[in-house]
């Protein structure tokens, strides 16, 4: 088979390292570009040896050239407390990030994926969503540089499939948890795992009746590597998630339960604009990619605790 040349935008980070990990395992030339923002480097460190896996510096809100064969556009903040704290960078890298690599795509002639996300959707009026409903989004909220940031991006993903023919496929990422995400990272999953690890106070948002459906990481990347090489003039965009819905405190409780932790629920304030219900109509993905998520959340989510019982104790030796 012949190597194929890959750029991961983002590849240090939680999906990206997951992302380059299987693409090497493939026997494809992999090139990660990320300017460490919210990536490790320790995501990626059993990689650095291997002479067909490249590792970049470099911030994609400037122009990028290297020769590739197929782009996944990843590089993004993706917890709201990370894209929240300079909201106007976040804002920068979608935009400026998504031109930079169409303009790479365009030049090359290389495929190129984008990881986009349910908060296109905003706070959603119907349940589940899917891939037609256009959203309810604020656009001046705190959470607006993340979400009008991507809906920016996927408008720039069209533009250049219509303008310039770049070949694209857009994929909607619906929240997605699993090892190697970064124990400070702020989203659910790993907030309620650490703290009921530690047996410190669960923090709820609010009184805990929002929903969200969460996907375990190596369902999330099996589909997105099934999106890129799908049939050619598939554009998307495609919901990626389990459609599995849960409210965040049904979450909690089952943390607690396969962790024997003895925590205690809090609450707390629930932050501006956070999405009442989160649920992917994944029909389109199951049709055209043949592809539905294999993991459910009681084996994920011991996957996860086991991820960061070794990560908790590196870090009580050090
Ligand atoms: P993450 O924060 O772990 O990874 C993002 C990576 O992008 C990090 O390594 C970071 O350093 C890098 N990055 C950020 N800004 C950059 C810039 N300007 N230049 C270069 N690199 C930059 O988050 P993740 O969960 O792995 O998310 C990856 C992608 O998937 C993001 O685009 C995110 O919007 C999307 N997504 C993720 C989820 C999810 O639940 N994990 C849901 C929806 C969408
Ligand atoms: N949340 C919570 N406690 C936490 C972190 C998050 O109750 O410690 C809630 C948050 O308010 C939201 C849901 O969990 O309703 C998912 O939050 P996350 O940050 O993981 O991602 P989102 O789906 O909001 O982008």
């Amino acid at each position: 088979m012949k190597k194929i040349r890959i750029l991961v935008t983002g590849g240090a980070g939680f999906l990206g390292s997951h992302l380059c990990d299987r693409l090497i395992q493939c026997g494809n030339d992999v090139i990660c570009v990320d300017n460490l923002y919210t990536g490790n480097k320790d995501n990626i460190r059993h990689l650095l040896d291997n002479p067909y896996f490249e590792f970049i510096r470099h911030d994609v809100i400037n122009p990028i050239y290297v020769e590739c064969d197929q782009i996944y556009h990843l590089a993004c903040p993706a917890s709201p407390v990370h894209y929240q704290k300079d909201p106007i960078y976040t804002t920068k890298t979608s935009m400026y990030g998504a031109m930079n690599l169409l303009g790479l795509a365009k030049r090359t002639g290389a495929r190129i994926l984008l990881s986009s996300t349910s908060e296109v959707y905003g706070d959603p009026e119907c349940n589940p969503q899917v891939e037609s409903y256009r959203g309810s989004v604020n656009t001046i909220g705190p959470r607006s540089c993340y979400d009008e940031g991507k809906r920016v991006a996927e408008t720039l993903f069209f533009d250049y499939h219509r303008k310039h023919k770049v070949d694209i496929k857009v994929m909607r990422i619906f929240n997605t948890y699993g090892p190697k995400m970064d124990i400070g990272d702020g989203r659910v999953v790993s907030n309620f795992i650490v703290q009921a690890l530690k047996n410190e106070d669960i923090t709820i948002y609010g009184n805990g009746t929002q929903t969200r459906s969460f996907c375990y990481v190596d369902d999330l990347i099996d589909g997105m590597i099934r999106l890129m090489n799908s049939e050619d003039g598939f554009t998307g965009p495609v919901n990626i998630g389990n459609p599995n819905e849960f409210t965040i405190k049904q979450l909690a409780e089952r943390v607690i339960e396969l962790t024997e932790s003895l925590s205690h629920l809090v609450y707390e304030d629930l932050p501006v604009d956070d999405p009442v219900q989160r649920r992917p109509d994944i029909t389109l993905a199951k049709k055209i990619l043949e592809w539905e998520p294999q993991i459910q959340i009681n084996d994920g989510l011991k996957r996860t605790i086991d991820y960061f019982k070794n990560q908790i104790n590196l870090k009580n030796d050090k």
